[in-house]
């Protein structure tokens, strides 16, 4: 594997979001081709001209950009093999198609869609796997011309041979093989003169030099078709590598009722890319030993393809978040409040210009709440202790913590001692709270307990100094006198 350099491709087919089980597959040969000092080559297979969208194009590179994963070669960015796209490479694969009719290993189909569906029934019906017959394998000149007097546009299709064992190394899957009579001669080129995937990707994948294919095992199947393209066309067959499927929780495929499945999703929801990349690393491969925190380079060093698993990997939201948090924690305040930004303007927490005033006050807090959250959507659920002055108990224990007979005394105290307080910062309000423990002989829970209930009705949260220092002393002070009374 070490003697030719390592060529991997990504060939996205620009047609909807992007999922991310793209993103993996992409991951997976971008790791090899690093870890290797090889090249990775993005292509972007755009022959299905109905679905395919510029729109979509650029939201693959966004998301692969996102998450850090950048290509050698090309549409953007060139290189030796180009054009990178699809429909600019028409001419290539005329030439070949060409080839391949002269040598007599493809020819002229003239049938229309309907009679191959009647084909097709007929052969269902008898309990046979439907294929085409091959009966325009053997038209004559006459029946050609004919079929063309008749306006008929021919595709092109692909004479598999019969009986034959279509074998290949998969990465993955050890050897595979496929009976070739259960493949059928299949239409490489569509009466319109585009391609099909399966031809295209096997001219391309060859004329770049493409040494390892990885990608998703919905294209297993598709692989024996490719197989035999090869051979046909002379070329060297690559390594294949067919990854597992993401499946849901509940074992079904990852569907949209599942949640978010696009990359694009999870960039809106404040995760880190980072995180991302480290979740999608472990759908399908695992490291030796038992680290789950790995960083790009980390993972370039460990990534192999014999530890990529063949059942499929289940998408675990809960396992994504509990890694996700730790990137999260560890992430500076500033880095986490761009991820909360978009958020906290969702709720209406902030409006869509803020002063430099409010945005260095809500780094503060969004790092106070940086251990409460796995990624940026989540601070709307904990941020509102600093912003709304009305407090609600969360429940009858917490109210019940105000009715203590020392309350009072510890209130009062608090008050005097916050008002006669120069400068409200944390570490002066940390000093004053141990302050007030001493002063009135009691334990911190006394002190801390009925503070922290009364200015944010919850029995548990961020550092009290930091809540106090962040509120500042008018607002603490209402909150105090309006809490209160509610008991
Ligand atoms: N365009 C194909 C897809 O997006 C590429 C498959 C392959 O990697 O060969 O599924």
């Amino acid at each position: 594997m070490l003697q030719q350099e390592i060529r991997v491709r990504f060939a996205p087919s620009p047609t909807g979001p992007f999922h991310i089980g793209g993103a993996r597959s992409a991951l997976f040969n971008w790791l090899l081709a690093k870890k290797y000092n090889g090249k990775f080559v993005m292509r972007i297979e755009d022959t299905d001209l109905e679905r395919s969208t510029k729109e979509s194009e650029e939201n693959i590179n966004e998301a692969l950009g996102w998450l850090g994963i950048t290509w050698d070669e090309g549409p953007d960015v060139g290189g030796p093999y180009g054009p990178y796209r699809q429909t600019e490479r028409l001419d290539t694969y005329s030439k070949y198609t060409e080839q391949l009719l002269t040598e007599g290993k493809a020819y002229y189909c003239y049938c229309s869609e309907d009679e191959i569906e009647a084909e097709r029934q007929e052969q269902q019906d008898k309990g046979e796997t439907p294929r085409y017959s091959g009966r325009c394998r053997h038209l004559t000149e006459k029946d050609k011309e004919q079929f063309i007097a008749e306006g008929r546009k021919p595709t092109v299709r692909f004479h598999v041979i019969e009986n034959k064992q279509i074998v290949f190394k998969d990465m993955v899957r050890d050897t595979v093989s496929f009976d070739s009579n259960g493949v059928g001669d299949f239409v490489i080129v569509k009466s319109d003169g585009i391609p099909v995937y399966n031809y295209a990707v096997v001219v391309d994948d060859a004329l770049m030099h493409i040494t390892h294919v990885i990608r998703a095992e919905e294209h297993l199947s598709n692989t024996p078709r490719q197989v035999v393209l090869y051979e046909a066309l002379g070329f060297t067959t690559p390594e294949f590598g067919h990854i597992s499927l993401i499946l849901a929780k509940d074992r079904s495929k990852m569907s949209k009722r599942h949640g978010a499945t696009s990359v694009d999703q999870y960039r809106k929801l404040g995760y880190m890319p980072e995180a991302i990349v480290n979740y999608l690393a472990l759908l399908g491969w695992s490291p030796v030993g038992e680290q789950e925190f790995f960083s790009l380079n980390e993972l370039i060093e460990q990534f192999s393809m014999d530890r990529v698993a063949k059942s499929p990997a289940v998408f675990d939201i809960d396992k994504l978040n509990y890694i996700s948090a730790q990137y999260i924690r560890k992430a500076s305040p500033e880095v986490v409040a761009e991820l909360a930004l978009p958020h906290l303007k969702e709720a209406g927490y902030i409006g869509d210009e803020i002063s430099i005033a409010q945005k260095t006050w809500l780094v503060e807090v969004v790092g106070e709440l940086r251990e409460y959250i796995s990624h940026g959507a989540e601070i709307v659920n904990h941020i509102e202790i600093f912003f709304n002055d009305d407090i609600e108990f969360e429940n009858e224990e917490a109210a019940e913590i105000l009715r203590d007979v020392d309350v009072p005394q510890v209130m009062a105290s608090f008050r005097d001692k916050l008002q006669a307080l120069e400068v409200v910062d944390a570490p002066a309000v940390k000093a004053l709270l141990k302050n007030i423990t001493k002063e009135l002989k009691l334990g911190g829970k006394k002190v801390f307990m009925p503070l922290r209930v009364v200015l944010t009705g919850k029995m548990h949260g961020p550092d009290l100094d930091k809540i106090i220092s962040l509120i500042g002393r008018e607002r603490t002070l209402a909150r105090l006198t309006d809490t209160l009374v509610k008991i």
